[in-house]
């Protein structure tokens, strides 16, 4: 048993009984459990009781045992002077207040559904990777719509608050921290890093003044990266060496380490190297990009906003560090990589900027784009898929993930409405 679950039984009535007696003696009637309250005092504000036939507004202190209240030392704490019950899973000692007057104590260990208890047992053992898998129930159409609908939106708000702390470090710069997101997003999971030590130190002011010239552009970024290094380059490369020669001496620029950039199992068309091209090629096609987005009002507008249309393409084998045979690849997007754009930056930004202006047309636009966007395809939703959980749309599997990464590995079973349904009483009772 712990607190938690007490909580949880209270806070949600799934108790046995209806007609509750303290360990007083007293009927307990409950007008309302109170407001659950997960900072210090006690564990429910504002609950409303009858006590043999009196009415009774405070709060509710939640315990294993009834001895815990003075091992907390709250008997010396005046937070917990209005405590008007006291809920215990066992009545082990009688507990009076700073006005030396017992408080009512209900014992919870008879009125808990043996059923709850063997569920939640499970939800603590977390035998899989979804710890409800073995006991896993739908939750009913509409409550499972509506926590999809809060786990979106909380995800998006979660990335709000990170996408405020780069902001915080940029000196409130938008186009700057844009800027960033988009690097991090073209490393993907395997170049981040190196993505994100280039935008340190190629800062979108500095890469601004190359904006009218396509080839020192382009020498920037590759050069910057280190890929400019191999001796039996073809021409276009070493002319694009000669350039970022030029550019380093005159602004005193060093290189990353060529062996930050990671080749692994991946496959021609997720090199880094051609991501940085793609990069390099959609800002330089972007003057005010940030400011592009949040002009953008439809879907289609959007999309268009993050393709390229150039038609060239880059010899990846050339610019690999250890220079590969010729392979070219077409510098353009995928349309699956502009999706993972708009879900991972582009949406969380206009949102962020949203909420950050309190401009709430902003907000739901970005919720809508994600409505409107097809679904992701990842190990996470393929998880959920074997549940019964299908999604169709991006807003829905970024709901999925908030749930997997927030909830079931934090063990917020409790917190959640997919929990909240498997613990829930066959009958709950109405009191
Ligand atoms: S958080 Fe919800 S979905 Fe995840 S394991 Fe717990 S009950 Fe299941």
């Amino acid at each position: 048993m712990n607190e938690n679950l007490l909580q949880f039984i209270w806070q949600h009535k799934y108790l046995l009984e209806n007609k509750l007696i303290s360990s007083q003696g007293k009927t307990i009637e409950v007008i309302k459990p109170g407001l659950l309250n997960r900072d210090s005092g006690p564990d429910f504000f504002n609950a409303l009781i009858i006590i043999d036939n009196t009415k009774w507004a405070g709060n509710v202190e939640v315990h294993i045992n009834s001895s815990d209240w003075r091992k907390h030392g709250h008997q010396n704490d005046d937070a917990y002077h209005n405590v008007i019950l006291h809920l215990v899973w066992h009545h082990d000692e009688v507990i009076f207040n700073q006005q030396n007057e017992e408080i009512p104590t209900l014992e919870m260990k008879h009125l808990v559904q043996t059923e709850t208890l063997e569920k939640y047992k499970v939800l603590l053992l977390k035998k899989s990777i979804i710890a409800c898998e073995p006991i896993f129930t739908l939750p009913d159409p509409e409550i499972l719509w509506m926590w999809i609908d809060r786990l979106s939106t909380e995800r998006l708000e979660k990335k709000h608050l990170q996408i405020q702390m780069h902001l915080t470090n940029t000196a409130s710069h938008w186009e700057e921290v844009f800027f960033k997101q988009l690097a991090i997003c073209f490393g993907q999971k395997t170049n981040a890093n190196p993505f994100e030590l280039l935008t340190a130190n190629l800062s979108w002011n500095f890469v601004q003044k190359y904006f009218q010239q396509h080839l020192s552009f382009q020498a920037l970024f590759i050069g910057f990266a280190g890929f400019l290094n191999h001796p039996l380059a073809n021409n276009y490369n070493l002319t694009l060496q000669k350039e970022y020669a030029y550019l380093s001496k005159k602004h005193g620029l060093q290189k990353l380490d060529v062996l930050a950039w990671k080749f692994g199992k991946t496959r021609p068309a997720n090199f880094p190297t051609l991501r940085l091209v793609q990069f390099a090629e959609l800002i330089y096609s972007k003057h005010h990009f940030f400011q592009t987005l949040l002009n953008c009002k439809t879907y289609v507008e959007l999309v268009s906003l993050f393709e390229l249309t150039s038609q060239q393409k880059i010899d990846i084998g050339d610019l690999h560090p250890k220079g590969k045979e010729s392979h070219f690849e077409p510098i353009s997007l995928s349309k699956q990589f502009i999706e993972s754009i708009l879900i991972n930056v582009a949406i969380p930004m206009v949102f962020s900027y949203g909420k950050y202006t309190q401009q709430e047309f902003l907000c739901n636009r970005a919720q809508e784009w994600l409505h409107q966007l097809p679904a992701e395809s990842n190990h996470i939703i393929t998880l959920w898929k074997t549940l019964g959980i299908t999604c169709k749309k991006a807003n829905e599997t970024q709901a999925m993930i908030q749930l997997k990464n927030y909830y079931c590995d934090q063990n917020k079973c409790l917190q959640c409405a997919i929990g909240n349904q498997i613990l829930k009483p066959k009958k709950v009772l109405q009191y």
